[in-house]
């Protein structure tokens, strides 16, 4: 029997293993139950399919997007993989001639959605093979705390019941406690073993700006860093996704909406031109994302702020994996804070789905203005530790200096104080700066003590200490909603001078020396048009096999082949990502082009 390493190297062309990719793979070869965490990118496909492989019978891969699984068995069977798909697109006869290899052993590995898998003739067909591994991909689709839930994963527990001498491997990329803690007991994985890898993503770029003219910002990020690059940009709302995209292509940009509300088919197309063609930016709600195994994502932003850390570092996750520089952007303001807590406020959920929707928000808030390392803030959330400075995040590239603000903040909490607790940052200003608003004097706002008080600075310093207020949990927004600001316990030594406080100042604009020493690690390639000559060839490639680019070769095995510009097979095949199969495939075609420029 082949060994999981030499399968490795024979049919991926990897020379090792990744992360806890090892220990997990021998952990399920020896029947052995588990559940993977590993970073987006991280390598987790191979956790299942080395073992299918290696193991005697067929993997059976339960995977909830149409998308992903066509992508995944397009990929395996360049690899000469025998990998084949059921799903909802197929026609009886396709299932048939699939379910006929199946039954024939000529199946290494079958992808199928979870509604199917529970069905009672699918377990009955299951019963009939010998099956190597059970995969449930993308696991945290079982929780109903995350946004991806699926109730079809539900039921996936009852699998290891029905085929006890399966081991079966879960995978995901979301590793918070609650979810972690979910999946393992909906999965019936008690007795399995967990493999948790270090979550951090070294190559991507983490960065926070104040809203401001958040869409021309996004524009002076976008031509700045990302010219020509494929990236998403996620709103809130379906309507702000479509005059976002609207206006992006009106400034040159090629970029399109997608939301849940349109419909399947148009969905269906724009995932495929993302997926690929080159430079094509995607503005999205959540609903775009899970289905997406581009590795060439250049970029991730936010226009809005997610609802947790979690979902947010999943969502900044899409950008990257194929490990080259790339960049998670993001634009927030204080309106997006109470945005949120109206709406959970306003939800139908009982109390502990309002805790903990609170709580995310206050975690989510506290990255926004943390002062420290962005990595940092997020590794520890996960339980991971990190190296800091890690050197390539915002707070690292331009350290935030802080001032002493204890009498600004107890201005600013007994104003909250005077006008009764129900007002918003704004109003409270206004009675700080001693503005005679409409509004001011109609609740007599002019005459309490704190009026005109706050005139050493002006309205945005003053919002910038308001919104740290609430980051600090100096202060409390009111749960009814409204932006209203309330003290909390933690006020009151601020307001007795027993407790100093310090504020960051709001980096005026990020140093544009910081973006060209970014722009310039990126990877060089000597020759403009050999790696254009290099390009074209996949295209072509691609184009003649109906699948995107990289499914040919990933960019960093592009760049590794321009660099080293191999003379032989036997030296091609050295490069990391061309396996046994691809190279019998394209090598020759590849070797011709660097012929031409030597
Ligand atoms: P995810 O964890 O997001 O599912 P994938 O399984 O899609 O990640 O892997 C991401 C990329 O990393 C793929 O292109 C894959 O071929 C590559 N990869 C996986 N394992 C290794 C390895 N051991 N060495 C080099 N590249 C790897
Ligand atoms: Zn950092």
């Amino acid at each position: 029997m082949e060994s999981p390493l030499d399968i490795l190297r024979r049919v991926f062309g990897y020379d090792g293993f990744r992360l806890q990719q090892g220990q997990a793979i021998e952990h399920v070869m020896s029947g052995g139950d588990c559940l993977v965490l590993m970073p987006t990118g991280g390598g987790k496909s191979l956790c299942y399919q080395i073992p299918a492989l290696a193991r005697p019978g067929m993997g059976l891969v339960v995977s909830p997007l149409i998308a992903l699984m066509e992508d995944q068995v397009k990929a395996l069977r360049q690899n000469g993989v025998r990998a084949s798909y059921m799903n909802s697109t197929m026609d009886y006869e396709g299932f048939l001639t699939v379910s006929r290899a199946a039954l024939r052993g000529e199946l290494d590995v079958l992808y199928v959605a979870p509604e199917r898998v529970m069905k009672e003739r699918f377990i009955d067909f299951l019963s009939r093979l010998k099956l190597s591994v059970i995969a449930i991909d993308e696991a945290h689709c079982v929780s109903q705390w995350g946004h991806d839930f699926r109730p079809e994963y539900l039921r996936l527990g009852e699998l290891g019941r029905l085929f006890p001498d399966v081991p079966r491997i879960a995978v995901t990329a979301t590793a918070d406690e609650i979810t972690r803690k979910e999946i393992i007991s909906r999965l019936d994985l008690s007795r399995g073993k967990l493999f948790v890898s270090g979550f951090d993503r070294p190559n991507i770029n983490y960065q926070v700006v104040l809203k401001d003219n958040p869409r021309r910002q996004l524009l002076a990020f976008i031509r700045e860093k990302h010219a020509g690059h494929s990236g998403i940009v996620y709103c809130m709302t379906r309507k702000k996704t479509e005059d976002t995209a609207k206006w992006l292509s009106s400034q040159g940009i090629n970029a399109m909406a997608y939301h849940g509300g349109m419909d399947g088919d148009t969905r269906r197309e724009y995932q495929r031109i993302f997926q690929e063609e080159d430079g094509v930016v995607i503005v999205a709600t959540i609903a775009f994302g899970m289905g997406i195994d581009k590795p060439d994502v250049r970029f991730v932003a936010h226009l809005d702020m997610p609802k947790s850390l979690a979902a947010y570092y999943q969502e900044t996750g899409r950008a990257g994996r194929d490990g080259l520089p790339a960049d998670a952007w993001m634009a927030y303001g204080m309106a997006d804070v109470t945005g949120q807590l109206r709406l959970i406020e306003m939800s139908d959920g009982d109390r502990a789905f309002k805790t903990i929707n609170r709580q995310n928000l206050d975690v989510m808030l506290g990255y926004c203005e943390t002062t420290e390392c962005r990595r940092k803030t997020l590794l520890s959330f996960f339980g991971d530790s990190c190296t800091v400075p890690c050197g390539n995040c915002d707070t690292c590239n331009n350290p935030v200096s802080t001032w002493d603000g204890t009498i600004q903040a107890q201005k600013a909490l007994s104003c909250v104080y005077r006008t009764g607790q129900t007002y918003g940052a704004g109003h409270l200003i206004d009675v700080l700066l001693g503005k005679n608003t409409p509004k001011v004097i109609e609740a007599g706002h002019d005459s309490v003590s704190t009026f005109g008080i706050g005139k050493e600075m002006d309205e945005k310093r003053w919002r910038s200490v308001f919104r740290q207020l609430l980051a600090l949990g100096l202060v409390m927004l009111d749960p009814q909603g409204y932006g209203g600001l309330r003290l909390c316990r933690e006020s009151r030594p601020v307001l007795k001078g027993e407790r100093s406080v310090y504020f960051r100042f709001d980096p005026e604009k990020a140093r544009t020396s910081r973006v060209e020493a970014k722009t310039k690690e990126r990877p060089a390639v000597a020759d403009g048009s050999l790696w254009e000559a290099l390009r074209a060839k996949r295209m072509e490639l691609a184009k003649a096999q109906g699948v995107p680019a990289y499914v040919i070769f990933h960019d960093s095995t592009m760049l590794e082949i321009a660099q080293c510009m191999p003379r032989t097979l036997d030296e091609l095949g050295c490069i990391e990502g061309i396996g046994c199969k691809k190279l019998e495939l394209y090598g020759p075609a590849f070797l011709d082009v660097l012929e031409k420029f030597r």
